[in-house]
């Protein structure tokens, strides 16, 4: 992928976030390791996930500095540099302040599979970080997140947002909405049950839903959706698959 697909790309992924519920004013931001090493693209500081154009996404090296493209940086953006360095597996992050997540983490229970969203990152539990609830500003916070997230794809981060790592910006961007979902929905029956258990996917079954209702198929042609769903959106990367 050229570097102006990737850009447009990274584009793609903020505004169909912007679309599912990750909007919070500036704040949120995507990222996608570059090919040729150099360091990660990044959404710029300043705008909202649904007013990022390819043009907006800036190269910065592995020490948060500008590269290539516009100022300024994210604060958080140690999440994405120190993520990406921990995870040679992981080629995108997406870190986001969603309400139902936020809201899921505070109750301090746990992610289950109550229906097919959730088993993309459950069992088990998705880690939580909870060494502090305020911003990533520091690389030792960044390294911080990225042992806390291990080898998962998602980590809540309590009292602030999520982390989403995947193999590709297409990948990182649906997970990023299904865990907002998935928290959603879990927020939804507990009210309902109060005190009572959820009735949830026991783990073998949720592990098979995983690879039935997530394979790569399903996530490409659910991808495609979530683009096709987002008014104006250039089609680029829609069709690489994720
Ligand atoms: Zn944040």
């Amino acid at each position: 992928m050229s570097r102006t697909e990737l850009r447009e790309l990274v584009a793609t992924g903020c505004r169909v976030l912007a679309a599912n519920g990750h909007s919070d004013l500036v704040w949120g931001h995507l990222s996608v390791r570059d090919p040729d090493g150099r360091g990660v693209w990044l959404k710029r500081a300043g705008l909202g996930f649904d007013e990022v154009r390819a043009d907006d996404v800036h190269l910065i090296s592995w020490d948060g500095d500008v590269v290539e493209g516009p100022e300024p940086v994210h604060l958080e953006h140690h999440i994405h540099t120190e993520v990406l360095r921990a995870r040679p597996d992981v080629a995108a992050v997406v870190h986001s302040h969603p309400e139902s997540a936020v809201a899921l983490a505070a109750t301090g229970l746990e992610l289950e599979p109550l229906g097919h969203e959730g088993t993309f990152f459950t069992p088990p539990d998705v880690p939580r970080f909870t060494e502090t609830g305020d911003l990533i500003r520091t690389p030792e916070l960044g390294r911080s997140v990225a042992a806390a997230l291990g080898d998962r794809n998602a980590l809540l981060l309590v009292n602030h947002g999520v982390v989403v790592a995947e193999s590709s910006v297409e990948r990182a961007v649906f997970g990023a909405v299904i865990l907002e979902k998935a928290c959603r929905m879990q927020l939804l029956a507990a009210m309902a049950a109060g005190a009572e258990p959820l009735r949830a996917s026991a783990p073998d079954e949720a592990i098979a839903k995983r690879a039935r209702c997530y394979s790569t198929r399903q996530v490409s042609l659910g991808w495609d959706y979530l683009v096709r769903s987002v008014p104006d959106v250039d089609m680029v990367g829609a069709q690489e698959g994720p």
